[in-house]
């Protein structure tokens, strides 16, 4: 069920690089490499689970918990008009990586979101976004 060589796995493991912006001990938040919009940011637990029905409730609670933690940093960060908290489940929902994530996608008026993970982002304006959502995490 579980495949411990997906991406995010790797970055778990530190085997692959990201543009972190939170961390705990059940937790990790960093940037989507291909954002549907400005800081588009993806949470993942640190426990192996594909997805919304085999991971375990208590971590699930974390990771419900730490999206919350992370999505205001990004509201305050980026000031969008609304956000989306969204989380697929099987490629036929939609799902590319199988370890459980949630996507904090900042919504803004006028501006249409940007296909799911298509076009690839300059690493330099990630780095810069993920400074931001960093900054008010420190807030
Ligand atoms: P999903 O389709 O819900 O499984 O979402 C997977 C997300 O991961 C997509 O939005 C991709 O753009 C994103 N993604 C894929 N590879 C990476 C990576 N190496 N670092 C950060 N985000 C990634």
């Amino acid at each position: 069920m579980y495949d411990s060589n997906n991406i995010f796995a790797k970055i778990l493991r530190g085997e692959i690089p990201a543009f972190k912006v939170f961390e705990d001990e059940r937790t990790l938040a960093f940037m989507d490499v291909m954002p549907q919009s400005e800081g588009h940011t993806l949470v993942i637990p640190k426990t192996d689970a594909r997805n919304f029905f085999d991971i375990d409730p208590d971590a699930l609670a974390s990771l419900i918990k730490a999206t919350q933690h992370v999505a205001k940093a990004v509201q305050q960060a980026f000031q969008p008009d609304g956000m989306r908290i969204i989380q697929f489940n099987e490629p036929a929902a939609g799902q590319t990586v199988f370890h459980i994530h949630f996507h904090i996608v900042p919504c803004y008026e006028g501006r249409t979101l940007k296909g799911h993970a298509r076009d690839m982002a300059d690493k330099a304006v990630l780095a810069e976004h993920a400074e931001r959502i960093k900054r008010a995490l420190a807030r």
